[in-house]
């Protein structure tokens, strides 16, 4: 399969340059040149399947071209080797709760997936070159990439995080692992990570010295992976018999999420339609209303991992959709909340249910209250394990919420961290000595 990018300005790439690449040279998302639908008697038998049976037969449809199918049956097995994901009822709207990865966050499987792509690429160039890979992060990304990669044999990760900017849980989770990943503690905030990074990837001797990648959230193989919940999602409701009019609800800030499920659709997946669920930053929301795309800068709410002021994934959708608002609009409707109103929807699904939304899957399980209409089900993405946002959680609900033996597991690791200045010249200094 060929891959090209959104802004058309550089040639097509193969899956191996679109993941070890990232972005494309005219610094566009890569996009499959076509969508392979799945037959429909993967369709018919899906609930008799596993969770593993059915990432692989979706992952043959995107990947099946480019890698032969045991290597592939192997990389998404190894991907999906922990518990599956759960639905649980809360009255007609259900909770697909995707937290059962080791950081209990969705991106645990797009960063799982990416890192045994890469080292697959890796090991079939027969270089015994290390591959480096840098990420800057703010606390979620960084966890679920440096456990998604952690003992993935030929890659190294460093991943760089504000010092005194991440939260004590997130912190631990990517600074107690040691083996191949290597956390650096910048004097600095987020964007001076993020330029770190950046300049790195710019710098010949550093190019030269050392092979350097980036498992950027914009990268195929992070973001195609999510489609397999999606899948499994519908196989768990026709199961309950509830699959038809199916209405799915996702959080969302950098839309990665929502655009694998739409390419699910495109496969064949029979979900009628979507509902995409923001924060206070609405730049989708907006869109939606106005048909004008206009970014601004991001606001702090209390469901960080979606202040996206500049949502990236909006130009693979607008594409899939061939740039027509109408047809956007008629298969995806949005909402936006305000954090007071996240925090209401927690403390009364809390009192009506018993069920404990995070503080992100609120926004998803009040969009379906407030959307689903006569004769639809309603299925939102739980999207991380509440406890990862303990001190936000307790305070709304004023509760003690338990944190899991996975979560609690990281903070008993001993932290173990390279102090870094936020001048490119130390860090590039650091990096030639490896
Ligand atoms: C990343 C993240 C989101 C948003 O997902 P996108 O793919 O960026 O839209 C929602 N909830 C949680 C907990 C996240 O970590």
């Amino acid at each position: 399969m060929k891959y090209y990018s959104t802004n058309h300005q550089a040639p097509e790439a193969t899956l191996e340059k679109a993941v070890v690449k990232g972005l494309a040279e005219d610094k566009g998302l890569y996009m499959p040149d076509h969508i392979n639908r799945l037959p429909q008697e993967f369709f018919d038998h899906i609930q008799d399947m596993s969770f593993q049976e059915i990432a692989f037969e979706v992952a043959k449809g995107f990947f099946a071209e480019d890698i032969p199918a045991d290597d592939l049956k192997q990389i998404v097995y190894d991907t999906l080797s922990f518990d599956v994901p759960a639905v649980k009822i809360t009255e007609k709207i259900y909770s697909l709760e995707l937290f059962h990865g080791p950081t209990l966050a969705f991106k645990d499987v797009g960063a799982r997936f990416m890192a045994r792509l890469l080292g697959y690429f890796n090991k079939k160039q027969n270089a015994d070159r290390l591959v480096n890979v840098l990420v800057a992060t703010s606390g979620d990304t960084g966890s679920a990439v440096a456990n998604g990669f952690l003992g993935v044999e030929g890659i190294h990760v460093y991943v760089l995080y504000p010092k005194g900017k991440v939260s004590p849980i997130q912190e631990c989770q990517f600074t107690t692992l040691g083996q191949n990943i290597t956390a650096i503690e910048v004097d600095g905030v987020f964007d001076d990570c993020q330029a770190l990074v950046k300049n790195a990837f710019m710098d010949a001797d550093l190019n030269a010295h050392m092979k350097l990648t980036s498992a950027n959230s914009i990268n195929v193989a992070r973001f195609l992976p999510q489609s397999f919940y999606y899948f499994y999602a519908y196989a768990q409701m026709k199961k309950a018999g509830k699959a038809d009019n199916l209405v799915v609800c996702v959080p969302s800030g950098n839309f990665g999420n929502i655009c694998s499920a739409l390419f699910g659709v495109r496969m064949g997946l029979p979900i009628k339609r979507f509902i995409a669920s923001n924060n206070a930053n609405d730049i989708f929301y907006n869109y939606l209303q106005t048909g004008k795309y206009e970014p601004k800068p991001s606001v702090q709410t209390i469901a960080n991992a979606m202040d996206v002021g500049d949502p990236s994934n909006f130009a693979r959708i607008y594409e899939l959709y061939n740039r027509d608002h109408a047809a956007i609009c008629a298969h995806i409707s949005g909402a936006t909340y305000a954090d007071e109103q996240i925090a209401d929807t927690m403390r009364q699904c809390l009192k009506e249910t018993g069920y404990q939304l995070d503080p992100h899957g609120a926004c998803g399980y009040r969009a379906l209250q407030e959307g689903l209409q006569e004769g639809e089900t309603g299925v939102f993405l739980e999207t991380a394990h509440p406890a990862k946002f303990k001190g936000v959680v307790d305070a709304i609900i004023s509760g003690d919420i338990e944190i899991p033996a996975k979560l609690a597991a990281f903070m008993k690791g001993e932290k173990q961290s390279v102090s870094m200045t936020k001048e490119f010249a130390d860090f590039k200094a650091y990096l030639m000595t490896k």
